[in-house]
């Protein structure tokens, strides 16, 4: 693992504003943070949201003396709003934003060194995968992929070599839930750093950090966001020189946000906690629905006693979360035919927005995966995943039924 550290690079060294960590003494609860963490009126004109600070470069009063900003991929007022509301609302003292998930899971990458070796999950986001496949084992940067449910596994699958474990929790499409602690405490006994993507859960339900993860990463793109109207990524930790050690990526490779997309995901972070209390008590009522309906084989949802892993998502969440999938009990094209017709949900990729979504996994997201590596990593053809919105559930319910009608007939 190569452990350079920011020494400014001509057009930035940390400036980046603040006094460098953020989280600090905020002991206000969630809900409060959510609206006030990072968020100050402009001490200029007193407005009380932050101003997208659309702005490149930075007045210095002589060479090098600036006023905590010189260059805007290095630091940008709205972004460190963003950045620390983000620190605050993960229970981390610091945090970096990226201009998609994906550019903040590199930027955990960047961290490692040819000959490094890392563990992951066997059912992380098809974008971690691709990204630890096909760009860094070019890199001679191996992965192993484990089910990271089974600790025997991990230990088994950790080398000298190995440097990152990568979790999710709860993961795609089948909401397995991973046990952060346990996890983290197998990383630490190889010396490995232990990376949580906490897009599912948000920190309103889970905090990967509190439970000693190293690295959260989240898609702001999902419900932080929460209205699908941009896209983003961050990384928070609870140490001030790992940080520093992203912070030279961050910088170096480039990949940040700019004040437009860190103003709407800001917009967003304000009313994660209602937001996500509909998604989760919406949720969990077509679980329960969809658990006794006749056309449905089985369904995903850590809410439910029947989910294997429902107790270890009681202790580690405080709610359930707004994703599930359910077993259709029919083909590909009968899913294929019930995916389509809804109204309510709309049939698209992602996740996290107000409004329902609904996809077929094996037509769709997972569609890469050969159908015999599907079928065995229980991916079966008539599977369908919904992020369950927060419009009226008894609408939800109303819609599926008529897609089942329409597809089942
Ligand atoms: C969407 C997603 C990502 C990637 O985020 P982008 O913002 O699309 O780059 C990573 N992890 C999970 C779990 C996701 O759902």
């Amino acid at each position: 693992m190569s452990d350079r550290s920011d020494g400014g690079d001509g057009d930035g060294g940390d400036g980046r504003g603040g006094d460098g960590g953020y989280g600090g003494a905020d002991d206000r609860r969630f809900e409060t943070r959510a609206i006030h963490a990072g968020q100050e009126p402009d001490p200029e004109t007193g407005a009380l949201m932050t101003p997208i600070h659309a702005n490149s470069t930075y007045e210095q009063d002589g060479p090098g003396d600036h006023r905590g900003y010189e260059y805007s991929r290095t630091g940008n007022p709205t972004r460190s709003d963003l950045e620390a509301n983000l620190a605050s609302l993960e229970s981390g003292s610091h945090a970096r934003c990226f201009s998609s998930g994906m550019g903040a899971i590199n930027t955990v990458l960047n961290l490692l060194s040819a000959g490094d070796h890392v563990v992951a999950g066997d059912d992380v986001y098809g974008g971690t995968h691709r990204i630890l496949t096909q760009v860094y084992d070019e890199y001679d940067i191996e992965t192993s992929f484990v089910d990271t449910t089974d600790h025997d596994a991990v230990r088994d699958a950790m080398r000298e070599e190995t440097e990152l474990v990568w979790v999710e929790t709860p993961t795609n499409p089948l909401m397995n839930v991973n046990d952060i602690g346990a996890l983290a405490d197998i990383a630490h006994e190889g010396d490995a750093l232990c990376a949580v993507d906490n897009t599912f859960a948000t920190p309103y339900l889970q905090r990967p950090l509190e439970h000693g993860a190293d690295v959260v990463c989240q898609s702001l793109t999902k419900y932080l966001g929460g209205h699908s109207d941009t896209i983003g990524g961050a990384l928070i930790v609870d140490d001030e020189e790992l940080d520093e050690r992203l912070g030279f990526y961050q910088n170096s490779v480039g990949a940040t946000p700019g004040p437009f997309d860190a103003f709407l995901v800001l917009r967003g972070t304000k009313t994660l906690p209602v937001r996500m209390d509909r998604h989760c008590e919406n949720a969990m009522a077509l679980a329960e629905w969809l658990e006794d309906h006749d056309a449905v084989e089985r369904v995903y949802y850590p809410g439910l006693e029947s989910h294997p892993d429902h107790e270890l998502a009681a202790e580690q969440m405080d709610d359930f979360g707004g994703m599930l999938s359910f077993e259709l009990d029919g083909t590909l094209e009968e899913a294929s035919t019930v995916v389509s017709e809804t109204e309510v949900f709309t049939l698209a990729e992602s996740l996290g927005g107000v409004e329902s979504l609904i996809e077929q996994p094996a037509a769709m997201t997972h569609a890469a995966i050969p159908r015999e590596e599907r079928l065995a990593a229980g991916l079966t053809d008539g599977l369908i995943r919904v992020s369950v919105g927060i419009e009226h559930v008894d609408d939800m319910k109303a819609d599926l039924q008529a897609a089942f009608d329409a597809a089942l007939s």
